[in-house]
């Protein structure tokens, strides 16, 4: 097996750049003698591994051109089967030799060094990531620099940010004073679960708010569903969405979806957001399984 104990690569949008930690390559004929010991060796360019057009990860199938060129299959079908190194056809001859290679290759979760163990074939492991719980999470109280992985981050929060201490009870109404000036409003379920964010966003046609529940996007972590409303004036506008987003960290970009927009002439002239209310539920587990949680609040 692959004992290649160093960090792996960091997160990055850009797979190219994208410092990668050589790995192991192993003997394709496995051990099924039992005694047999499986030879290895270091790749030191995992970038070779990468469709040279559009940049991601060979996965199977891989073809040739005439001339020995490489290139994935989406990428034969979009160039119309035409090797872009060389105009030569291209897409149906498969480079099995390659194929073996990608698929030997084996890579440590990127969140390794957060304490993932998972380890995935070549090209599999970014897949994993965007819904690894061992992604950063990040302290969402200005000028707090913490970041961790989310249970830590939960545990930091209750215990640094007393100050601040707002809690919600799922299947509970809370009544939330915000500024209307681009702030945050954060606040922890009761026994030191989620946290989640409120923001508040002016903009010309009025205030847009949204609400994230800082988490990994991991199955059963931070599911969670809410049920938004403002009232003014003796009227009550409401939003609603089963999933919650779940952020790893606060952005003040102005959103661009999942956000209710209260209009302008339906804003009250003071400068706080009263009237605010949430109800936040977790969403019902189906039959997978799921870790063991506390009982919930009554
Ligand atoms: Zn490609
Ligand atoms: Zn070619
Ligand atoms: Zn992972
Ligand atoms: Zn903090």
């Amino acid at each position: 097996m692959v004992n290649d104990t160093r960090a792996a690569g960091e997160a990055s949008s850009s797979r190219r750049k994208r410092q990668r930690v050589p790995s192991i390559v192993e003997d394709e004929a496995g051990n099924s003698g039992g005694d047999e010991v499986a030879r290895s060796g270091t790749l030191f360019e995992l970038d070779l591994l990468d469709c040279s057009i559009c940049c991601n990860a060979l996965t199977i199938p891989v073809f040739q051109c005439d001339n020995g060129h490489i290139a994935c299959s989406s990428c034969c079908t979009k160039m119309r089967q035409k090797c872009p190194s060389c105009t030569l056809p291209i897409g149906h001859y498969r480079n099995r030799i390659m194929e073996k290679i990608v698929k030997a290759i084996i890579i440590p979760c990127p969140n390794a060094k957060h304490g993932c163990t998972g380890k995935f074939s070549y090209g599999e492991e970014s897949i994993h990531e965007k819904k690894c719980s061992f992604a950063l999470c990040y302290c969402p109280v200005p000028n707090c620099n913490y970041s961790g992985v989310y249970e830590d981050l939960y545990s930091h929060y209750a215990a640094n940010h007393k100050d601040i201490y707002k809690r919600f009870m799922y299947g509970y109404s809370h009544n939330v004073c915000l500024s209307i000036e681009a702030e945050i409003y954060a606040f922890q379920e009761y026994f030191d679960g989620p946290l989640v964010v409120i923001q508040c966003f002016k903009e010309p046609q009025g205030m847009l708010m949204t609400v994230n529940c800082i988490a990994p996007s991991a199955p059963g972590v931070g599911e969670l569903s809410y049920n938004l409303s403002y009232s003014f004036g003796g009227k009550t506008m409401t939003f609603e969405l089963k999933n919650m987003n779940r952020i790893q960290k606060v952005s003040f970009q102005t959103p661009e979806k999942d956000f209710m927009l209260v209009p302008d002439y339906f804003l009250s002239r003071v400068a706080l957001a009263k009237g605010v209310s949430i109800c936040i539920c977790r969403i019902e587990k189906t039959e997978e399984t799921e870790e063991e949680e506390e009982e919930e609040a009554e």
